[in-house]
């Protein structure tokens, strides 16, 4: 049993070696991770550069890329086989409703479904790790671990986790909910009299919508979100059906 281990906070982040050390109980787990933090960076691949992986410990890579770079060299080239599921995480802070498409954590299990392998991303809805958050999300990804290895997924299907950084009543299946942040730039000037502008406030709530991700973490649920890789949308798709596409027909 092989597991490769990845995520986006970087190879040293305390999540990833919580997680590697648990999943050890499981199987041969290997490490191939950022080698700095590269939260946001969403599905990216790196293809202007070469990669470079550097095995700082046996079986812990640390690669100058993104997570999905770590994804796919992690299964192309570093692995000694395809491994039998891919995890990634504990992300420190959660990745709730729209944040799945930023998130280089859960975009880094995204990669291994669309290689047809089964993998969670996990993350902590926490600023920063205590011991007892992280042994609930350890335990909780051994546990799931264990249940998708004997289970299996449905094809192009995988599961976004989300563990409460409070008090922990239980594990809940969700739906992916819907975040508000808020709406500011922050705008400034540098040292050097240029002005500046910063991105990516702070999540300011979300929407209460019974049964989602958001709600779940808010109730003290970990929440299990099964996500699809195919994202086209078929209730779209019947009623776009009905238009008529008018465009240049161009020959050959
Ligand atoms: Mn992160």
């Amino acid at each position: 049993m092989i597991i490769l281990a990845t995520n986006d906070d970087g190879v040293r982040s305390p999540g990833l070696r919580m997680l590697a050390t648990c999943l050890g109980e499981l199987g041969e787990v290997y490490v191939v991770a950022p080698d700095r933090n590269r939260s946001a960076i969403g599905h990216a691949l790196t293809l202007d550069q070469p990669l470079r992986a550097e095995e700082i410990k046996p079986k812990v890579f640390a690669v100058n890329g993104t997570p999905t770079d770590c994804v796919n060299l992690g299964i192309h080239g570093l692995l000694p086989k395809r491994p039998d599921l891919v995890v990634s995480g504990i992300n420190l802070g959660s990745n709730l409703g729209d944040d799945i498409t930023y998130s280089g954590t859960v975009c880094a299990a995204l990669e291994a479904t669309l290689m047809g392998l089964p993998s969670f991303a996990i993350s902590l809805d926490t600023r920063k790790f205590t011991d007892d958050q992280l042994q609930v999300a350890t335990l909780f990804a051994q546990d799931l671990a264990v249940k998708i290895l004997k289970n299996g997924l449905p094809a192009e299907t995988f599961l976004n986790v989300n563990v409460p950084g409070g008090t922990c009543r239980g594990a809940t299946l969700t739906r992916q909910g819907k975040r508000r942040y808020g709406e500011g730039v922050v705008t400034n000037i540098d040292p050097r009299g240029r002005k500046y502008y910063w991105i990516g406030g702070a999540g300011v709530g979300f929407e209460d919508i019974p049964g989602s991700d958001c709600n779940a973490i808010d109730d003290g649920l970990i929440s299990v979100t099964p996500l699809h890789a195919n994202m086209t949308d078929d209730n779209a798709y019947r009623d776009i059906e009905r238009w008529s596409f008018d465009c240049v027909k161009v020959e050959d």
